[in-house]
């Protein structure tokens, strides 16, 4: 069967982890026909937003779309287009699993974790007022004639709305995965302590959903303890369900575990369409080196295969990239002990090895 996809390369060292990640593809046998689009500043040059309605039209048809980094200008510019796509196609769900193969160099062995984390709300909701501007104003007198805390003239404000709609399917989405997977237990975590009405309204919607399945264990965690077991006891997680902020960061601090970000991929869900990308962001500093590793665009392409039913192809995929890791011969620089070690490979070189390997399996 052949596939219509729509392809992001995206930005930085999106262009060639893209390029290494279809020449595997192409070599897993799975017939793609790419529909090729650009988000970002090079949209915003071409066609005056950095989000054209072409491209949310192109997946929207195609349902499926795998892509590269986007880099988001800090403080000023543009808002991320990474969070508007997840918000305009109501990306729901993003996955992240961190899991450990053998060969990488890092603090623990076994470690298979999934994040699972809110996509739509929360801090990255993109509700925000600017200091001294007319609204925010408004805002901090309104919250004053509340009898709410009183908030200084010169701050600026984002908003985190938690809704028990959003909370509900995410901690559904979570436990009909640990279902579909065979896991044993999903995790709460959050800061309900502090934010009752935010953060306590998601614990108490994912305790209410939790009653519905009893074969699996439910447990919750305040977000900053579970940072500190993660880096200690990481073996007590294996599902982890989280509003967008925390999710973003206890993800990355997963990644932390199993070998950095460069073998960790990530996937954006929602009830319609799907979009696969690497956790990682553009790392401009290394865009145009031949540097960067393109595994976790790679297992995010493997996640692809297999959400569109192509079990064998992303098997024979991972089964590859996992013997790079643990030949060890031709692997970039950050999953060497030293990664200014002379044997470094560099992306194109990975992605042959990685080809080479799929094309002995067959
Ligand atoms: P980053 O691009 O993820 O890079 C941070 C560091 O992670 C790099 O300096 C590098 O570490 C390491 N790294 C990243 N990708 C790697 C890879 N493929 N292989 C090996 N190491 C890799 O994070 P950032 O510098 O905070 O963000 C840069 C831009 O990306 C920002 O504009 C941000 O908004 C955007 N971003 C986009 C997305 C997305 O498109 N979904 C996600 C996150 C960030 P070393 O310095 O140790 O080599």
């Amino acid at each position: 069967m052949s596939y219509n996809i729509t392809l992001i390369p995206g930005d930085g060292v999106g262009p060639e982890i893209t390029e290494a990640t279809t020449r595997a593809l192409e070599a897993t046998g799975a017939a793609i026909k790419w529909d090729i689009r650009q988000i970002g500043e090079a949209a915003l040059e071409k066609y005056g937003t950095p989000l054209p309605l072409e491209v949310l039209l192109s997946i929207n048809r195609n349902k499926v779309a795998l892509k590269g980094p986007v880099t988001t200008p800090i403080g000023t510019g543009f808002r991320s287009v990474n969070v508007a796509l997840r918000q305009e196609l109501d990306l729901y769900a993003c996955l992240r699993p961190c899991k450990t193969y053998p060969g990488i160099k890092s603090r623990y062995e076994n470690i298979d974790i999934v994040v699972v984390r809110e996509n739509t709300e929360d801090l990255y909701a993109g509700i925000e007022f600017k200091k001294g501007a007319k609204d925010t104003t408004e805002l901090i007198k309104f919250i004053a004639e509340q009898g709410q805390r009183k908030i200084s003239a010169d701050s600026g404000i984002s908003i985190k709305p938690i809704s028990e709609r959003a909370s509900r399917r995410i901690v559904t989405f979570a436990f009909e995965y640990a279902r579909a997977h065979g896991r044993k237990k999903v995790t709460c975590v959050h800061k309900a302590n502090i934010m009752k009405f935010s953060d306590g309204l998601f614990l108490a919607t994912a305790a209410k959903v939790a009653r519905n399945y009893p074969d699996i264990q439910f447990e919750d965690a305040i977000v900053d303890n579970v940072c500190m077991q993660l880096v200690t006891k990481p073996e007590r997680y294996d599902i982890i369900v989280l509003p967008n902020l925390y999710g973003d960061i206890v993800s990355e601090l997963c990644a932390g575990l199993v070998g950095g970000i460069g073998v960790v991929p990530g996937a954006n869900i929602g009830d319609k369409v799907a979009v696969f990308e690497p956790v990682h962001g553009s790392a401009p500093k290394y865009a145009g080196r031949n540097k960067v590793n393109p595994m976790a665009m790679m297992l995010s392409a493997a996640m692809m295969l297999r959400h569109i039913g192509e079990e064998k192809p992303a098997q024979r995929l991972e089964s590859a990239i996992a013997r790079t890791i643990s030949e060890g011969k031709t692997i970039t620089y950050d999953l060497k002990a030293d990664p200014n070690d002379p044997s470094v490979a560099t992306t194109s070189a990975v992605a042959d090895a990685v080809i080479k390997k799929l094309k002995e399996a067959r």
